[in-house]
């Protein structure tokens, strides 16, 4: 059965079982502060499960893209190695939000596997839990009897809490779960050791294919469970392992998933799959992670410095670097495999498909620049293979190359093998734990239970129409953050408070209550759909009505940028093309950023035309029309643009100003006009194909004519009130090079002189011409002086040192001869002298300089230069 019947049999099968289905949510998750990917089926829907938000249908199923690469579920160092973990996976699922519970899951999957997918049942085995002490819980007694009537005793095995009791997080919905695995070895294997003892064992033949959770208990801060009001149910199945079963192969490589990438990574590289383990673990990783990249990066996740985009980055440069290291690959080849990737998987993920060339780009210039930073990592490794005298390279090195330049500890280690030295991977490892423990401090965090003060969890946003109301407060925690200090989340009935999102930042503003006591919020954000306002502490009066009040002055500032926003990708979608998709944004209330694809730079003209573009719908005075539930289909058809990687419930909100249409959940100015003008302060790249703008509206933009203007006028008064300030300051660059011409003449003058001096200050000690001084020449001066001296001997050490503008500089000097009979080191002893002018250099062996910010030190180094020549 091909992958695609495979998948569709899957959702048809729950369609006819009263499921919704629903397509995969985008991979990167923008309102939950505990996870940065979907890593489960049931991760876009942890607002339903958490009693945040009510579903259309209680019944749901999905097939939904899943990455496992950080926090609690991290697969990564697997990946490769063995044959049923991915990076990125699909994961089938059916969900019963209090709905359908045990009897009709496990129905469900039984049917499903043994009798439309046809699975022979004796290769099934289930587990069930135990039980656990700890939490004073029971066998799941109700589950072992389900599965009863369908399987023979023998199969079915008792799980623990690791495996079989799934918790969401540390805290939250959890409960008992049930685990499909199959065991496809041969006949012959199986009849040697028995099955049911490989099960949750880590072999690449006996894996889990499903788990059906029961979602019945709630885990609280203090770790005591409470029973669920609604109990819930929440499949997911591994798509990859399920196509491995049905295709009758050993392996997920070996499905049609990924041979198709497997056969294009053979030619292009010249390597065959299944001949030599290593070539064939970097095949693995690299058809893995170009799926997760290409992925992430159609959601709009692209490779980058910080969170996300640097789980991405690190997930390309493994690929990266195991096709440099073991499949030759010099040159960037990884883009070359997304052709047929969009291909394969286009049908099912269109993303794929309609931003190939993006996506393409992007992994290049990526391989590109690590190519470049693996070059210099081998530069700098071989010098410091070169200057160590031991056989073996400290950890903190490789530590130093790995964290500073990203060159990774395997390419290290593997490299000195080859030289014939090794490494302190202990000491590496140390460092790294280092580095982990510092981070992890810094993240550290406590968070209580919510205190419920009332029952309605309905929370109504009435931010649109009003900056101030009257709240209750409905719920509240406390949140102890090394970052933060001590902090409260606030949950009101309603609330004027719009809270971070679609790029637009979150309100400020205060609670006032009728004593007249004030608590002021100073950030709003969404949790899993729940709207939580940040207080330093919590209010006295927590039962009373509160005026809520939003900063009236930053909501404004913000809402003209994001007004702006929209007339920006109108503007630019009009004057450079329909090719330009937004990537990216970020409304403040100082100034708007916006990310979107383009091929090349703006030029003058074009940025010229998109400011008079917005300028000209700003000064049109368009009035903003919008519509707050309007069903997804009727928007698009009024000409709105959903973006991908955005998750948008059925109905929308659609705002308007003219022809600018946008589904946004963001405030607006009420008309055009209110932003007065529009001006665009910078222009870049951010990644291949992806161009960035920086621009400021209103208020900001008035500061910045007048602060331009009042430089303009500083620098006017300081050319005496020149009629034409830019020729009289050419004039005065002009006359400016002049002078520094005869400065220079004049001092290569003083350096002959100083030369000549000098000369008859050297002294001979063990056969070597020797001189120590301070002198008053710059950096070339005492260059050019050294070099004559040179020339004239064969057996000179020299150390000059000088100050300039507060900052110490040394040079030293010492003959070729020298170097080689004595083995002096004029960069090792400047490196050395560094210390005293508290600084450092380094240069060439018979010439080096250092600079340092102690020019006090310089005496003291002069008078240790000796010590190298006795
Ligand atoms: P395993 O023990 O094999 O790592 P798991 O217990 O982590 O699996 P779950 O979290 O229960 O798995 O996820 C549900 C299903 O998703 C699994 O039964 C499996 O089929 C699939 N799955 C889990 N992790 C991966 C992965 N990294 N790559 C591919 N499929 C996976
Ligand atoms: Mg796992």
């Amino acid at each position: 059965m091909k992958s695609q019947e495979i998948r569709s049999k899957f959702l048809s099968f729950f369609e006819e079982k009263k499921h919704t289905i629903v397509p995969s949510a985008p991979m990167v998750l923008k309102d939950d502060p505990t996870l940065m990917f979907v890593n489960s089926g049931m991760a876009p829907f942890k607002e339903y499960f958490l009693g945040n938000a009510k579903p259309k249908n209680n019944r749901i199923a999905d097939t939904q893209k899943c990455l496992r690469v950080s926090g609690k579920h991290n697969d990564l160092e697997e990946v490769g190695y063995d044959t049923y973990h991915h990076t990125l996976f699909e994961m089938l699922g059916n969900w019963s939000f209090g709905d359908y519970f045990k009897k009709e899951a496990i129905a469900w999957a039984w049917e499903l596997l043994t009798e439309v997918y046809g699975i022979d049942k004796d290769i099934l085995y289930v587990t069930v839990f135990e039980g656990s002490e700890d939490d004073k819980l029971p066998m799941d007694k109700e589950a072992y009897d389900l599965w009863k009537s369908f399987i023979s005793e023998d199969r079915i095995l008792m799980g623990n809490k690791k495996d079989n009791f799934w918790e969401m997080g540390d805290q939250g919905p959890c409960g008992p779960c049930s685990e499909i695995h199959v065991d496809i070895r041969s006949a012959e294997e199986k009849a040697k050791i028995d099955g049911k003892t490989l099960v949750n064992a880590d072999h690449p033949q006996v894996v889990e294919i499903w788990n059906l959770v029961f979602m019945q208990y709630n885990r609280k801060a203090n770790g005591s469970l409470e029973a669920l009001p609604d109990k819930h149910i929440d499949t997911g199945m591994g798509f990859e392992r399920l196509c491995m079963v049905l295709q009758g192969v050993q392996s997920n490589y070996d499905t049609d998933v990924f041979t198709p990438i497997i056969r294009e990574i053979e030619t292009i590289a010249d390597k065959k799959y299944g001949k030599d383990d290593k070539v064939d673990v970097a095949i693995r990783v690299i058809s893995d992670h170009v799926r997760a990249v290409a992925f992430s990066i159609a959601d709009g996740q692209l490779p980058s410095n910080t969170g996300a985009g640097y789980v991405i980055r690190r997930i390309l440069r493994r690929a990266i670097r195991y096709s440099f290291t073991f499949l030759d690959q010099k040159e960037p080849f990884i883009y070359r495999l997304v052709e047929v990737l969009s291909e394969k998987m286009g049908k099912a993920f269109p993303e794929l498909k309609s931003q190939k060339q993006l996506i393409e780009n992007v992994i290049k210039e990526e391989e590109q620049s690590f190519l470049r930073t693996l070059d210099q990592g081998l530069v700098l490794l071989n010098r410091i293979v070169e200057e160590s005298k031991s056989d073996t390279i400290s950890g903190e090195k490789a530590f130093e190359l790995y964290d500073t330049f990203g060159f990774p500890i395997d390419l290290t280690a593997l490299i000195l093998r080859e030289k014939g030295l090794s490494l302190d991977e202990a000491g590496f490892h140390s460092e790294m734990k280092k580095q982990k423990d510092r981070s992890r401090a810094a993240s550290e965090m406590s968070t209580d239970d919510w205190t419920i003060l009332s029952d309605d969890t309905h929370e109504e946003f009435v931010g649109y129409d009003m900056l101030e109301a009257n709240v209750k407060l409905t719920r509240y925690r406390k949140v102890v953050s090394k970052k933060d200090g001590e902090m409260y989340q606030l949950v009101f009935n309603l609330t004027p408070f719009y809270p971070e999102g679609g790029g637009q930042v979150g309100d400020k503003g205060y609670l006032e209550d009728s004593h007249g006591d004030v608590v002021y919020i100073l950030d709003t954000k969404k949790e899993n759909n729940v709207i939580i306002h940040f207080a330093k502490n919590l209010p006295k009066h927590i039962n009373e009505t509160f005026k809520a009040v939003v900063d009236a002055k930053q909501r404004y500032r913000t809402e003209c940028n994001h007004t702006a926003t929209h007339l920006l990708h109108q503007a630019l979608r009009e004057i450079l093309g329909t090719h330009v998709e937004q990537k990216g944004s970020a409304v403040h209330s100082k100034y708007l950023r916006f990310d979107f694809s383009h091929f090349s730079k703006l030029t003058i003209e074009e940025l010229r035309d998109v400011e008079n573009f917005v300028n000209a719908r700003i000064d049109g005075k368009l009035a903003l029309q919008e519509k707050r539930n309007i069903p997804m289909q009727q928007a698009i058809d009024e000409g709105a643009m959903a973006l991908f990687g955005e998750k948008y419930g059925d109905t929308v909100r659609a705002v308007r100003f003219g022809q600018s249409i946008e589904l946004c959940g963001g405030t607006h100015v009420k008309n055009t006009g209110d932003i007065w003008h529009f001006k665009i302060v910078s222009e870049g790249a951010v990644a291949a194909g992806i161009r960035r703008i920086e621009a400021i509206t209103n208020d900001a933009v008035k500061d910045f004519y007048f602060e331009n203007n009042r430089a303009y006028f500083e620098m006017k008064d300081l050319l005496n009130n020149a009629q034409e300030p830019v020729k009289a300051l050419q004039n005065l660059q002009a006359e400016n090079a002049d002078l520094k011409k005869q400065i220079e003449n004049l001092l290569k003058d003083k350096a002959k002189n100083v030369k000549g001096d000098l000369k008859n200050e050297l002294t001979e000690i063990n056969g070597i011409q020797f001189l120590a001084k301070k002198l008053d020449l710059d950096a070339s001066g005492i260059k050019d002086v050294s070099f004559e001296l040179g020339q004239q001997y064969t057996n000179l050490f020299l150390l000059f040192g000088t100050e300039n503008d507060g900052k110490a500089l040394l040079s030293c000097y010492i003959s070729k001869e020298l170097v080689e009979s004595k083995g002096l080191n004029a960069g090792t002893i400047v490196r050395e002298l560094g210390k005293y002018i508290q600084g450092g250099g380094g240069g060439q062996p018979f010439f080096a300089t250092a600079g340092g910010k102690n020019p006090d030190g310089i005496d003291e180094a002069l008078a240790a230069a000796k010590k190298y020549i006795e």
